[in-house]
């Protein structure tokens, strides 16, 4: 369908960052654009219940954490008093301020905001439900899902009870419990988890696998691992949730592992954060062409275009990593391709950070994925002890990685672990993106004294003349 302008509108399902970046990006390419989204305000999981939620209470408990460490320099607060209250309050505000900010961006392009739950009438028609109770019909050219995800739940337990909590019921921070059983050791588990623990929760940690973060370079892991070892009551690995029954006081957990099966224990709260699942489930989808992959995420091609030519899809609901970032360059290409750009999703390096202390982040070529794929890199190191900048944060307990071709020293990958590798990461994405070669990242000026001279002493590591690491000649 062809609007006035002669431009066929364009409707984009779902506004969190996948959806109003796509937005966003095709208003100013000149198509007209209607964002249907049920929230008051673009933003979704990420901005709402996600990501930025999760990011302030993290920062607001590394202060807690600094203020404890301080004392080793001499520097003694007494205890801190906790104001929930206040905390929830700073937490909205960041919140609502962004939000707000997204409305006024989508209205300054002219992006339509349409409230409320869509469904498929047909193909090419979209019915909106509105909170007022009200009902919209919109004819489209083109559409773009962006609907996605929604947490995993346990499979075979199936208890209704407020102490049982997934990540927004986590972020909500209505009480601290004395005891919470986290189920999964994930970004979820160890973020939530570190925020409980550092506010007074004994946290327990439940990971199936052999260990937390499974796919995760273990070398990346272990300086976390060993400081959750300390924060945590427990962490127990190799351990499945078996039963979940509520009882006076709490929920009672049973666990299996190693094929045991043991009493379990009483949690005041239990958190499950054992993976997302896509939102692909979307009332009248079968009266188009979409189709869906065994595990429930849409099939799209590199130009995230679905098998109904005028409908893509974008994010979570069209497959991992179910990240935002992730979700906002795809819906960028996506707008793109429906302007009539000759683009497509093609990144070499999708960078992850999990926010915990320390952070733990990765990009490009892992070396986990290098042995699944058979093959042979090699792996540059460069450990916090030697940076200058660590030590004056009191924070040796960092690695930074680079992940090389052996004969060209191509960066193909990079890994952090320490304080503020989220931070570090973006580096490694340009390396990588770029082609980079390790003794581009060595020739680089670095500034004294930062963190990101790890990665430019990991490079000169790979060509064997790092600074600040010692190698026998010959
Ligand atoms: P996840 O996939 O990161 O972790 C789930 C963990 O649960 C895994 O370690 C898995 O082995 C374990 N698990 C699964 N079933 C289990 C069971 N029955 N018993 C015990 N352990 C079990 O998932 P998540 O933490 O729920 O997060 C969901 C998604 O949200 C992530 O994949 C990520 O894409 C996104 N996320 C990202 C960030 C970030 O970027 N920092 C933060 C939070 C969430």
């Amino acid at each position: 369908m062809i609007d006035e302008t002669g431009s066929s509108p364009l409707v984009v399902l779902g506004a969190g960052p996948g959806g109003y970046a796509a937005a966003f990006m095709a208003a100013d390419l000149g198509l007209q654009v209607t964002l249907i989204d049920e929230e008051e305000n673009p933003g979704g999981v990420c901005l709402y219940r996600g990501c930025i939620p999760s990011k302030t209470l993290l920062h607001a408990v590394g202060v807690l954490e600094d203020a404890r460490r301080a004392a080793r320099w001499g520097m003694e607060f007494s205890e801190p008093r906790l104001d929930l209250e206040k905390l929830r309050g700073f937490r909205d505000e960041v919140v609502t301020r962004l939000t707000g900010g997204l409305g006024q961006l989508a209205r300054q392009r002219s992006v339509g905001y349409l409230r409320g739950r869509a469904s498929f009438a047909d193909a090419r028609t979209l019915k909106v439900a509105k909170p007022d109770g009200g009902e919209e019909t919109l004819a489209f050219g083109k559409a773009i899902l962006a609907t996605g995800s929604r947490p995993a739940s346990l499979p075979g337990l199936s208890l209704e009870s407020p102490r049982l909590w997934d990540a927004s019921a986590a972020l909500a921070l209505r009480e601290i419990p004395e005891s919470l059983l986290v189920v999964g050791g994930g970004y979820i588990g160890l973020e939530m988890g570190s925020v409980y623990a550092a506010l007074g929760s004994r946290v327990t940690v439940v990971e199936m696998t052999a260990g937390l973060l499974p796919g995760v370079d273990r070398d990346l892991v272990s300086p976390l691992a060993r400081r959750l070892e300390k924060l945590f009551l427990a962490i127990r690995l190799n351990t499945r949730v078996v039963s979940l029954e509520e009882e006076a006081g709490g929920i009672r957990a049973q666990f299996e592992g190693g094929g045991e099966l043991d009493a379990g224990a009483v949690y005041q709260a239990v958190l499950v954060s054992v993976g997302r699942k896509p939102n692909s489930d979307l009332p009248g989808l079968e009266k188009t062409r979409v189709e869906l992959d065994r595990r429930g995420f849409i099939k799209v091609d590199e130009r995230r275009r679905t098998a109904d030519p005028d409908i893509f899809a974008i994010g979570d609901v069209a497959g991992e990593p179910m990240l935002a970032h992730k979700a906002t360059h795809e819906g960028r290409v996506a707008a793109e391709v429906i302007a009539g750009r000759k683009v497509a999703f093609e990144p070499r390096a999708v960078p992850a950070i999990v926010f915990t202390d320390p952070e733990v982040a990765w990009c490009g070529l892992t070396e986990t994925g290098a042995r699944e794929q058979g093959r042979t890199v090699k792996v540059a190191r460069f450990p916090w002890a030697a940076s200058g900048r660590a030590l004056t944060l009191d924070r040796p307990d960092g690695v930074t990685k680079l992940v090389l071709d052996p004969a060209s020293g191509q960066v193909l990958g990079m890994g952090v672990v320490g304080s503020g590798a989220g931070e570090l990461i973006s580096e490694g994405v340009l390396a990588v993106e770029m082609g980079a070669l390790a003794a581009d990242v060595m020739l680089s000026i670095h500034p004294h004294p930062t963190l990101s001279e790890t990665i430019m002493e990991a490079a000169e590591a790979f060509l064997g003349e790092s600074t600040h690491i010692y190698r026998k000649r010959g």
